[in-house]
Parts: structure tokens; C-alpha cells; sequence
């Protein structure tokens, strides 16, 4: 399984950059997680937007899936010029339901709503999915294929239970939007790099990928934190390309 990240930064992007969006691949197969502001562009240096199989938004925050309010203008056209014929499949949380209501246009997109604890198969990918704790609902995803796991911690702040949902991956990807300064000064609805590595840790995953970078806060500090406690964490960079498992 490959994983390209496309966007890594909230809830905001720094000059030239974007935010959530990585695209994976296994067996001809290509998911989109997350449809940030800044994703759709960059999707294009890998694969035409038109072959995509499937996206699936972690939350309805439009820094996790704002371009889809622009892809649909190509998907119409696509269609109209017999492209592409049947609807690009999205799941997403229902809610809040005026966000999730934006998301049906002209048929290009057959939305399917999904919520914690569910079990989805798209075509080699064994999904499941859990509860986080963030703003709005949101979900957590265990992503496995024949090659690797992939786990991906969506938006959320640390709660009991990410260990668990993380247990064994060969890569969690996780969201350090804070560091300890924003934890003592107790901020919600993130997780802090430290935070994520001590999840690493006890879930002992065999590689660490902090990413959902704040604009505003050193990447180096939040390094330098979570190699406290996970010393091989590696930082998640626009145009990399990390291959999960064999
Ligand atoms: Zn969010």
C-alpha cells in the first residue's frame, strides 16, 4: 500500500502549501483521505482526478474537505463528455448536517453517510472505522490491504482508547496540531506531538507520521517533542510517498 501525502497542514496552509488530503493506492485501487483546500491540485501530479475510486472524510471541517467543493465542477464535465459516467462514491459523517448536506451535486458524487464502529470494504481495502473526540463528529480509520495496516487518527484530542485502535500498525498517521504548551494551556479538539508518540508507543506501531502540521508552530519543536517518547517519529511532507508494509 502506498500512501502520497497531498496536504498535511491545518486549519490553515503556510504559503504553497495545503491541507489534509492523502491519496492511497494498492492494486490499481486509489482512496482519497480527506479533500483539503490545496488537494485537488496537487492529487493531479499522481493521477487524474477522474480515476479516483473512492474518498473518505475523516470529518466535515472544510480544511479536511473543501476541494471537493471545486472537484465537482470537473466530475460534471467529465461526465458530460462521457469521462466518466457513474458518481464518485464519498463517505462521510452525517453531520453537522448542513455540511454533509452541501456535499450531493448534479450526481457526480453518491454520498454514503459513516459513523464510528463500522466495517467498509473498498476493493482491497478492509476498513474500520472509531469514534473520535474533536469539534464536530468525526471518525478515526484502520485502513488494511495484503501489503500493510494503516491507521489514520483523523482531527481529534487524545483519549483513552487511540492506543488500542492503533495497536500494530505498520503506520499510524496521526495529527500533532499541538504541542505541550497547548496542552497545559488546555486547549481541545487536537492532539499534541508528544501525545501522538506516546500513543505510538504503547500501541507499538512500526512507524509514526505526525502530520495535520499548524502553520504557526516550529515542526522542529514538535520533533524534538515527540522524539521524547518515540524516537524514529517521522513528520509528514507534501510529495512523499511512504510505502506501508511489504
Ligand atoms: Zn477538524
Amino acid at each position: 500500500m502506498d500512501l502520497t501525502v497531498l496536504g498535511c497542514h491545518g486549519p490553515y496552509p503556510p504559503a504553497g502549501g495545503a491541507c489534509s488530503g492523502y491519496l492511497i493506492r494498492e492494486e490499481g485501487m486509489s482512496l482519497l483521505l480527506d479533500c483539503g483546500n490545496g488537494v485537488l491540485s496537487r492529487l493531479q501530479q499522481y493521477l487524474d482526478f477522474r480515476d479516483l475510486d473512492a474518498v473518505l472524510l475523516s470529518h466535515l471541517h472544510p480544511d479536511h474537505y473543501s476541494d471537493l467543493m471545486i472537484m465537482r465542477y470537473g466530475l460534471v464535465m467529465a461526465r458530460n463528455s462521457g469521462w466518466r459516467n457513474d458518481p464518485l462514491k464519498i463517505y462521510a459523517p452525517p453531520e453537522p448536517e448542513a455540511e454533509y448536506e452541501r456535499l450531493p451535486y448534479k450526481e457526480v458524487y453518491s454520498v454514503e453517510p459513516i459513523g464510528p464502529d463500522q466495517v467498509l470494504q473498498i476493493g482491497p481495502f478492509a476498513i474500520e472505522t472509531g469514534a473520535v473526540v474533536h469539534a464536530v463528529p468525526g471518525v478515526c480509520l484502520r485502513i488494511r490491504s495484503a501489503s500493510g495496516t494503516l491507521v489514520y487518527s483523523g482531527d481529534t484530542e487524545y483519549f483513552h482508547g487511540l492506543e488500542m485502535f492503533a495497536a500494530g500498525a505498520d503506520l499510524f498517521l496521526c495529527e500533532a496540531n499541538f504541542q505541550e504548551m497547548d496542552i497545559v494551556n488546555n486547549l481541545a479538539n487536537h492532539t499534541s506531538a508528544s501525545q501522538a508518540a506516546r500513543v505510538a508507543t504503547a500501541a507499538e506501531v512500526k512507524r509514526l507520521l505526525l502530520t495535520h502540521h499548524h502553520p504557526d508552530r516550529d515542526r522542529e519543536v514538535s520533533r524534538a517533542e515527540a522524539e521524547k517518547y518515540y524516537p524514529a517519529v517521522e513528520m509528514a511532507t507534501e510529495g512523499e510517498t511512504y510505502v506501508i508494509g511489504t
